[in-house]
């Protein structure tokens, strides 16, 4: 309807149609305001009140203890590259104020861009050294990319670091830690013993959603922006630990660097995610995707869902890879299954793309830094619309073998 093509781009992603159109009537006049969601004041009383109820559905769907905030804010999964580690080495800082910047470690489990990115970060910024907890490419086929989800005896942990950090899913990569328990590339990894509280973050921005998240409570800070499976972008939602939200300035008196008030959990936190004006639409729109989510039976029924339709998918690109046309991009057992890569080594990755989108499905190029194919199929893109993905791959298979 509405001339919509199917959708399979990492970011921003594909939306549900029906939770679109409902939004276009709060663009007009919101909860019968007469005012639109994008024209209304932040500070409103009808705002207000859908502002906790999106965190009630957040609560609801991933079954947030009360140990947790739930905070919002801007900036994407980029800003918090940065405001993790000011707010994470201020409470540090305050639990030991007598250590070295060389003393004060943080560990980053790398596993594709995304958590080397969030590594270079914490390096720039400097109050800490960073441990490279893993590093994947050390364990790829080719030593170079990042293909796989290390075994877990392969991880190195300082004592007492400021933070853990690891990405759920590598949206570029596509590679993702297993839930499976019972495999080698499942999360948690061995999460080491402490004298405080672990301070465990979690990068879940494309992976948001479409499970439940294993081991949830144990985790200092889950952050994910918005625009994957839960709304547009402009929005960044954090779930953190209370012990996590500190006193930023006191930690500078210490010797801590000085945190920007935005980006200081304890600010949001105080001001119920108020301090200044926050992104209203998209807030309104993920809460509509989440009510959604929640009348469509929750996370284990995306769980169920999004399990199927990865599988299907893997089969059809290991099926083109047994007949010689395409290539699969990363180890059995660790992919996405959010993000599915894939090389197309017989016939020709342009017409690949091209003929899918002249047959209405957008978004099949791999990102630019790695090239291929990626196919996205966040909660947004049904099975029916995963099915049709699949048998274009095997016509393009069946011409090109
Ligand atoms: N982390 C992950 C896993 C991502 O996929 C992205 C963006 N695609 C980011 C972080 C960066 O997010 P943003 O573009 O919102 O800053």
């Amino acid at each position: 309807s509405h001339g919509r093509v199917i959708n399979f781009g990492a970011g921003p992603s594909a939306l549900p149609t029906s939770v679109l159109e409902e939004a276009t009537n709060g663009l007009l006049n919101f909860n019968g305001t007469g005012l639109g969601i994008a024209e209304i004041s932040h500070r409103s009383k009808e705002f207000t009140k859908y502002l906790s109820e999106v965190e009630s559905s957040i609560r609801k769907l991933l079954d947030v203890p009360t140990t947790h905030h739930i905070l919002f804010t801007q900036g994407g999964g980029s800003a918090q590259f940065s405001a993790i580690v000011l707010n994470l080495l201020a409470r540090h800082r305050l639990l030991h104020p007598n250590l070295t910047d060389d003393e004060r470690v943080m560990d980053y489990v790398l596993t594709g861009s995304w958590s080397k990115k969030a590594s270079e970060e914490a390096k720039r910024l400097g109050g800490g050294k960073v441990n490279i907890v893993t590093d994947a490419r050390k364990f790829s086929k080719d030593q170079k990319s990042f293909d796989n989800i290390p075994a877990h005896d392969s991880y190195t942990f300082s004592c007492d670091p400021a933070l853990i950090y690891y990405c759920e899913n590598e949206t570029v990569d596509g590679v993702q830690f297993s839930p499976d328990d019972s495999s080698p590339s499942s999360f948690p990894f061995h999460l080491p013993k402490q004298s405080s509280l672990l301070p465990l973050v979690g990068d879940h921005s494309s992976s948001f959603m479409s499970r439940p998240i294993a081991r949830l409570a144990e985790h200092a800070v889950i952050y994910a922006g918005a625009q994957k499976n839960i709304g547009p972008a402009g929005l960044t939602v954090l779930i953190v630990r209370h012990d996590c939200i500190v006193d930023v300035d006191a930690a500078a008196k210490l010797g801590a660097a000085p945190v920007p008030l935005t980006m200081s959990y304890k600010t949001l936190a105080d001001s119920g995610s108020l301090y200044n004006t926050p992104p209203v639409l998209p807030i309104y729109i993920t809460g509509l995707v989440l009510q959604h989510a929640l009348k469509q039976g929750g996370l284990e029924r995306y769980a169920a869902l999004n399990t199927r339709k990865a599988e299907k998918l893997y089969a059809a690109v290991r099926e083109g890879a047994d007949k010689g046309v395409l290539q699969a991009k990363v180890k059995e057992g660790s992919g996405s299954q959010m993000n599915i890569v894939f090389d197309v080594i017989k016939g020709d990755l342009r017409t690949f793309v091209g003929d899918a989108e002249a047959s209405g499905m957008k978004g099949l190029a791999g990102h630019r830094s790695v090239g291929g194919v990626r196919i996205s199929i966040y909660n947004a893109v049904t099975e029916e619309e995963t099915d049709r993905v699949i048998n274009y791959i095997k016509c393009f298979v069946d011409k090109n073998s």
